[in-house]
């Protein structure tokens, strides 16, 4: 998962712009950021390793002059945790030089990567957006026929944001498995993976980016074309409505808060259960858990106090503190001792986590832990920029709703239906890819993809 922006605006301050509008995108990456902008078709990038916050200051947005901009924050799934992977990435080519961010995950980057050997072009990172940038740097044709026939070579998803030629580019894959949408900034067109973006700038929604769509922004203003065509309106990813995008975005016109607690009314009416408490696991369960207890009448508590500040570079605690483990991330408040509770989250991944909670609660007194998932059993990796697990690591992989809830060590567990799930939504099930939950996938994937296959073997 990573989030990406672009905005033209030759008035305003393009990197301070870019600079905010990443922030409200930081929950889709917190490993690099980065800033690329093009002043008169010169093109300048700074990225670094950590959050936003982290990898600018005043003194470098300053130095970061343009009248178009570019912006990436950065959750790895093809190519290592490493500064050469930050995007945007910049490409010098023999048509062009481009900078680029990209959100998704190719399929076919080793055949892409072994042809552009074949025609000398040296590639310098591990990650398949190099491998984007290449073609189009070294596509003889004008900027919008190199994108759209660079398009036509990709398979898997990708939402991409370029600069070159003083020109900014927005396109995403025919399936549009990851969000973009265009606003307007008083009439300055802005690109940004989610709308909660264009809130923060003071943007207006225009519309989305359409599945397969190519749009070019330029002195003219912005136009459109299709860069290749769209598979029966698209495959959005469903966990961008589960999980991944902030909830106040809206996507296909819908607020992401309230399509969550819509799933938290439906379990309850799907797997009801006598209880005293509904606590969610904060906070991507807490939506789903207002709207359980919201449906059931059972009142919602608190309950499990969060660690905002554990990040993904964490240090490990040494042996003694592990005992404790998951106090790191959570501690529950006293109230739930002599309790029936209701944990509610939005989805079970390996399920280590959830062990621990249900553990922990049991420890500090709850008398029964009813487990409660917004979602149905991810039983499937997924292969379009989301690194959850293989599939050997999926606990609800090969394993009954009574299994799992036996492993996790819960009084009972249920999950949200497919159906429960597409009516929350409020958009129709074709518009989707669910196939992490379903194993049907809208395009062909590999049997098998590692994600630092292309990394030297020591530094995996
Ligand atoms: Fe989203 Fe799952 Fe499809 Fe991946 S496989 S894009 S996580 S719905």
């Amino acid at each position: 998962m990573c989030g990406v922006l672009g905005i033209r605006a030759p008035e305003r301050d393009v990197a301070r712009l870019a600079y905010f509008g990443l922030f409200a995108l930081q929950h889709r990456g917190q490993e690099s950021a980065g800033i690329a902008v093009s002043d008169d078709g010169h093109l300048t990038a700074l990225r670094d390793m950590g959050l936003v916050t982290q990898v600018f200051s005043e003194d470098k947005l300053r130095g970061l002059q343009g009248d178009a901009a570019i912006a990436h924050c950065r959750y790895s799934t093809t190519g290592g945790v490493h500064w050469q992977n930050a995007q945007p990435l910049v490409q010098h080519g023999t048509a062009r030089t481009v900078a680029l961010g990209h959100n998704g995950n190719l399929l076919n980057t080793a055949e892409l990567r072994g042809e552009l050997h074949g025609r000398g072009v040296k590639l310098r990172t591990t990650s398949d957006t190099e491998v984007i940038a290449a073609l189009v740097a070294n596509d003889e044709r004008p900027l919008d026929e190199a994108v759209a026939a660079t398009m036509a070579r990709l398979e898997g998803a990708y939402t991409i944001v370029l600069l070159a030629e003083g020109k900014l580019v927005g396109f995403r894959d025919p399936e549009g498995i990851r969000p973009l949408s265009i606003g307007s900034l008083d009439g300055d067109p802005v690109l940004v993976s989610e709308t909660c973006a264009l809130d923060l700038l003071g943007a207006d929604f225009v519309r989305d980016v359409e599945p397969g769509e190519l749009v070019v922004v330029d002195e003219d203003g912005l136009r459109s074309a299709q860069g290749v065509p769209a598979h029966d309106g698209g495959s959005l990813c469903i966990f961008e409505f589960i999980y991944f995008g902030r909830p106040d975005s809206k996507l296909r016109g819908v607020e992401l808060h309230g399509a969550r607690v819509r799933m938290g009314e439906q379990l309850a009416g799907e797997a009801p259960v006598e209880a005293d408490l509904v606590l969610p696991i904060p906070d991507s369960g807490t939506p789903a858990a207002i709207g359980f207890a919201r449906a059931s009448g059972i009142p919602f508590n608190e309950g499990l106090i969060k660690n905002r500040y554990v990040g993904r570079t964490f240090i490990q605690p040494d042996q003694a503190l592990r005992e404790h483990g998951i106090k790191t991330k959570f501690n529950p408040l006293a109230e739930v001792a002599g309790k029936r509770v209701v944990v509610v989250d939005d989805s079970i991944v390996r399920g280590s986590t959830t062990r621990q909670i249900v553990a922990m609660l049991f420890e500090e007194g709850a008398t029964e832990v009813h487990v409660r998932v917004s979602s149905p059993p991810i039983v499937s990796p997924c292969y379009y920029g989301i690194d959850m697990a293989t599939e050997a690591e999926l606990i609800a992989s090969g394993r009954s709703v009574e299994e799992v809830r036996a492993a996790i060590g819960a009084t009972s567990l249920a999950y949200l239906s497919l159906d429960g799930l597409q009516a929350a939504t409020r958009r129709p099930e074709d518009a989707f890819c669910r196939a992490c939950l379903t194993r049907r996938y809208p395009t062909p994937v590999p049997l098998r993809l590692e994600k630092n296959r292309f990394e030297p073997a020591a530094t995996r």
